[in-house]
């Protein structure tokens, strides 16, 4: 089976010390799970290969099931910002579990992280999260975003843009980043047209497709959703002014502005990229806001918020419906606490720094071994992306890069004992747990994967 990335399997993981036990599994796997994995990308289908099944995580690093220690750049997808298993969300975690695993009922936890949530995405006068709705997954969160905008505005169109990922409900599939776009698919089988139409797609970054979206269809649009900084297609930030151009486009034509910082929150700035960015310019007037990863500190928690007069519209005060049995779960509450509680400047500024010096030594290795490349950044979070030589703007531009190079730098990566995502359209995550050691065994591992990547030749 041939992908956008290469051709499946070449990597030859059975050989001898490449970790016969995860082989095993993934065989054993594939008989009971569909494709072996409970999320797509997870199955290495663009870098060949088994997966890693994982046993533990500590710190910087993960253990396989045999037994082989990796330092780690997937971060659990990002919600390890403190390292894994920090002691302090550990301790929390096994503290709220001796209480009780669940309740279905408002707890004490609830409420201090909706406060501690709102008295971070505050810039001077600018407070635009005046409440919170805990849900389970970023999926949940975006999706009741767009159902609340749609509620709010009486309007059932829904702008997003190419190559950003929203989670997997039926709207927001088109076109979209994350394993859709290593898989190469243009959208998801079973999503009836008639929900599709109701989703335009448009190129990021392009402020005129946006106003003829508007143009075309005035009074018509209810919101705008995008990623606060685009990290599903590799990392692509916004051009400078087009999150500012966006919103005011919306604005004029009375349609909101979803920020989706499922992947951004809480990661890149105490203030999400809302915080970066206004840090810089000013303080955006975004209308709602999702989050996941981070605020759960590695359990299943997300989040939607927004000014009051839009997010009162949910029940039970208002006639938009969201609800959910695990929603709020206490432990998953005492975890995303217990993250955000440790997550202060020192945090910031540590994986900040750890990315400056993982970007330039990737770029060292790649420039010496003579490999065409860009390192396209968003605060802490990069991606590599072969053979371009700007910083891509648009999933156009992302996906004509030489994307075959990465399956062998992958792969050198990983037999030197370095877990990088298992796909080039991922962005890789550091947490202040990425100490010298960590990046010192990263840095050395680089210059063989470089190599490979320079001697990779393109599938025929
Ligand atoms: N939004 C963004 C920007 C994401 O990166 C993701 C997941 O990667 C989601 C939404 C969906 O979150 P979840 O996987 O928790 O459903």
């Amino acid at each position: 089976m041939s992908t956008v990335l290469g051709v499946v399997g070449e990597h030859d993981d059975t050989a001898p010390g490449a970790g016969d036990a995860n082989v095993r599994l993934f065989a054993r796997a594939r008989r009971s799970i569909p494709g072996g994995v409970n999320s797509p990308v997870r199955a290495y289908g663009s870098v060949g290969g088994a997966p890693r099944f994982l046993a533990s995580a500590q710190g910087a690093t993960v253990t396989d099931a045999a037994g082989r220690e990796y330092v780690d750049l997937v971060a659990s997808w990002g919600p390890a910002l403190l390292g894994h298993a920090h002691p302090a969300v550990v301790e929390a975690v096994q503290r709220a579990a001796t209480r009780g695993l669940s309740f279905g009922a408002p707890t004490q936890g609830e409420v201090e992280l909706a406060e501690l949530v709102r008295d971070r995405v505050r810039a001077g006068a600018a407070a635009p999260l005046e409440r919170l709705r805990l849900v389970s997954t970023g999926t949940e969160a975006t999706m009741t975003a767009i159902r609340l905008a749609r509620g709010a505005t009486g309007r059932d169109l829904v702008v997003k843009f190419a190559g950003h990922y929203h989670g997997h409900s039926d709207g927001l599939l088109a076109e979209a980043g994350s394993g859709v776009a290593t898989l190469g698919l243009p959208a998801s089988a079973g999503v009836p047209a008639s929900i599709a139409a109701n989703t335009l797609v448009l190129p990021y970054n392009d402020r005129t497709a946006l106003a003829l979206a508007f143009e075309a269809h005035p009074g018509r649009i209810a919101a705008v959703i995008t990623e606060a900084a685009a990290a599903n297609m590799g990392v692509v930030a916004p051009l400078p002014g087009f999150n500012a151009a966006l919103i005011d486009l919306a604005h004029a034509d009375g349609a909101l502005v979803i920020y989706d910082e499922v992947l951004t929150g809480f990661r890149v700035h105490p203030a999400g990229w809302w915080g970066l960015e206004g840090a810089a310019d000013h303080a955006l007037d975004v209308d709602l806001f999702t989050y996941g990863k981070v605020i759960g500190g590695g359990l299943p928690l997300a989040a939607l918020g927004g000014r009051a007069s839009i997010m009162d519209r949910l029940a039970p005060l208002g006639p938009v419906y969201q609800a959910g049995t695990l929603s709020g779960n206490p432990v998953a509450v005492a975890a995303g606490l217990a993250t955000l509680r440790a997550a202060d400047d020192a945090v910031y500024r540590a994986v900040d720094a750890a990315a400056d010096r993982l970007r330039d030594a990737v770029h060292t290795a790649l420039t010496e071994a003579g490999v065409a490349h860009v390192l396209p950044r968003a605060g802490s979070l990069f991606s590599v992306a072969f053979g371009l030589t700007e910083p891509p703007a648009d999933y156009d531009t992302v996906r004509a890069q030489e994307s075959w190079r990465y399956p062998p730098f992958f792969h050198a990566m990983l037999d030197a004992g370095v877990s990088l995502p298992p796909s080039v359209f991922e962005a890789w995550f550091l947490t202040a747990a990425h100490d010298d050691d960590a990046l010192g065994r990263i840095q050395a591992a680089l210059p063989a994967a470089a190599r490979a990547a320079a001697a990779a030749t393109p599938p025929d």
